[in-house]
């Protein structure tokens, strides 16, 4: 994607709590800075079909146009009768590669200075695994199911990633003397590919001592990339039903209806919620969704039920999300630009109260405008 000429459409989901305030921030210090991107605003909140929940079809059709989305947080309610939409935007346009990059705010005052990290975690295999199922009263087995295709491709996304951002060295990290077979097998689909990458390091860490080490000292860290597989585990039963009965063809209709399907994808999701710590919160950490068919940017945090409507929410995740997609569509300039202002406001004091600051999420966003 070239921007040279004309302005390119972008889908954007403002989605549920917080999502609206963050993404009127991000519209907004967009218009200002002239980006030359036009916003095609859609909802994906979930509409009846044939009795079954999905993401109504103008969403779908946006993002598949655009190939590229910016979206809010999505609730996922359990046992309110839709499977989880980020799940279906996942499986739809073929996300395989979630990338989570967190780096110290300078000026914002943490343990540390010199966190900056990226993590980057296989998307696409949890809606298969996380399966469970009570054998008998009281008794609970859960499957994990990991594939060599799979494991390959966010492993080859990881080495192109560390080749394109001058990070030359790619750690996998695992559980593998746990999990022999299966993050045995995430190991070797990384072994495989690395001497294509003779210019990249390639090694391979345990998911508890990289905890560790970071949290003793992020500096090593700041020259690499993590990949990972995706280790789904399910928090309520009944999402994992729904996913088994989903694989399962028509038996999953009555059941698919009961789920919640809030799950956690384990090894990425610990480990960039712990690095967000380090730097200051989940108000601050962007990710990206990189697929086949499209490719979606987003906050790392979620609705944020407890401060929605209250313009309290700190914009900052969103706003560094679309700074990493506009840097995806070659609008670098751009992007140093909103992100340096959003960075500079943050640094000057100006921030929302998950930053020990007083700013409401406008006055934080004026703030930024000022300084574009
Ligand atoms: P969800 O179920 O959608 O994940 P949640 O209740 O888990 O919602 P999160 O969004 O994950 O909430 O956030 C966890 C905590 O961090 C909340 O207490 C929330 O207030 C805070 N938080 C998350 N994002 C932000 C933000 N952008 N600005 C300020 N506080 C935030
Ligand atoms: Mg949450």
């Amino acid at each position: 994607l070239t921007v040279k000429t004309g302005t390119v459409n972008v889908t954007l989901i403002p989605g549920d709590g917080i999502g609206p305030e963050i993404a009127q921030s991000v519209k907004e210090i967009f218009d200002v800075a002239k980006v030359p991107i036009k916003w095609e605003e859609v909802s994906v909140a979930p509409i009846l079909v044939d009795g079954v929940s999905t993401i109504p079809a103008d969403a779908i059709s946006s993002i598949k146009k655009n190939t590229i989305a910016l979206k809010g947080p999505l609730a996922t309610p359990i046992g309110k009768g839709h499977v989880s939409l980020n799940l279906t935007l996942r499986r739809t346009f073929n996300l395989y590669a979630n990338v989570r990059p967190c780096r110290s705010v300078e000026g914002y005052k943490t343990a540390y200075d010199n966190v900056d990290t990226v993590i980057i975690r296989e998307n696409t295999e949890g809606e298969y695994s996380g399966i469970e199922h009570e054998v008998v009263d009281g008794v609970v087995q859960s499957i994990k199911l990991i594939t060599h295709e799979a494991s390959s491709r966010v492993a080859r996304y990881a080495f192109e990633y560390a080749r394109a951002n001058n990070r030359l060295h790619v750690t996998a990290v695992h559980k593998a003397p746990i999990m022999k077979m299966s993050d045995g097998m995430f190991l070797r689909a990384c072994r495989e590919l690395a001497p294509e990458y003779p210019d990249v390091k390639y090694d391979e860490d345990l998911l508890d001592r990289v905890c560790l080490r970071i949290v003793q000292n992020p500096g090593p860290y700041a020259d690499r990339v993590m990949v990972m597989p995706n280790v789904r585990r399910t928090l309520t039963g009944l999402g994992c039903v729904c996913v088994a009965a989903r694989a399962g063809g028509g038996r999953g209709r009555g059941l698919a209806d009961r789920v919640g399907s809030a799950c956690a994808q384990l090894y990425g999701d610990i480990l960039s919620d712990m690095c967000a710590g380090l730097i200051g919160g989940l108000g601050l950490t962007p990710s990206g969704n990189i697929g086949k068919d499209a490719s979606i940017f987003e906050a790392v945090h979620g609705s944020a039920p407890d401060i929605a409507g209250k313009g309290m929410a700190n914009p900052t995740a969103l706003i560094l999300s679309s700074a990493m997609m506009m840097r995806h569509m070659q609008m670098y300039d751009f992007a140093d630009k909103i992100e340096s202002a959003t960075l500079r406001t943050i640094a000057e004091g100006n921030c929302t109260r998950d930053l020990r600051g007083k700013s409401s999420t406008q006055q934080f966003t004026q703030g930024i405008i000022s300084k574009l």
